[in-house]
């Protein structure tokens, strides 16, 4: 990209997260959790499932599992059946036990605060690590970039890709820094109560004379 089209493309995100700030001030991470290592667990059951959902069965689940070791040495059948209804339980339940036995035997139980090392955790990717790093740390270390963010970001114009690894790379060159974390919290909450997926909502849209519309039917 070319130093104008940097400083337009700067200036468009720009007046995205100033409409974004103030129509969803106090956005942040819909997973309940009250430790880094309950979030870790939260984002790996949040998979094809609702925040809502996972939040459900995260309360039970954390009352009866409250450390690395306790996910680590649980059977895992037991572990199965208790998050079942997040869905795929059987490979969340087995990337949390592995996950976890990684924590015990190499970092105390504790759930590591760099990028690089949380992404070598079992069942961790990128998009997770940085759901962990920003909400549980509050590191800025990427834009989590959901299924969400990446149709927000190509309708709005901010990414034409569709690989969310350089959708990221786009909103980082976009975004200051401080913006990182937040962004994408109104991001999802704007995905989900305007501009969705079957059917955004632009007569309504707080964003409707900045946005493109890129890939929307009219
Ligand atoms: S104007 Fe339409 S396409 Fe653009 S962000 Fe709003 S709802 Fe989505």
């Amino acid at each position: 990209m070319n130093k104008d089209a940097n400083v337009a493309a700067k200036r468009h995100a720009a007046k995205i997260v100033q409409r974004l700030e103030r129509a969803y001030p106090r956005a942040r991470c819909s997973l309940g959790f009250a430790s880094p290592l309950e979030l870790l667990v939260a984002t790996i059951l949040s998979a094809q499932c609702t925040d809502q959902q996972v939040n459900r069965v995260a309360k039970d689940l954390f009352r009866k599992y409250r450390s690395a070791a306790d996910f680590a040495h649980a059977k895992l059948a037991d572990l199965e059946k208790d998050i079942q209804s997040t869905g795929f339980f059987r490979n969340k339940a087995k990337n949390i036990q592995q996950c976890c036995r990684q924590l015990v035997e190499s970092f105390n139980g504790q759930v590591p605060r760099d990028l690089e090392t949380l992404v070598k955790l079992p069942g961790i990717g990128r998009k997770t690590a940085n759901v962990i790093l920003g909400a549980a740390f509050g590191t800025a270390s990427g834009v989590v970039v959901d299924t969400h963010v990446a149709r927000l970001s190509r309708r709005l114009g901010l990414s034409r890709h569709k690989d969310p690894v350089k959708i990221e790379r786009d909103l980082m060159s976009q975004l200051s820094k401080k913006q990182w974390i937040v962004f994408s919290h109104q991001m999802i909450l704007h995905g989900r109560s305007t501009c969705t997926a079957r059917k955004p909502n632009c007569d309504e849209c707080v964003l409707a004379d900045v946005c493109p519309r890129i890939g929307v039917e009219s």
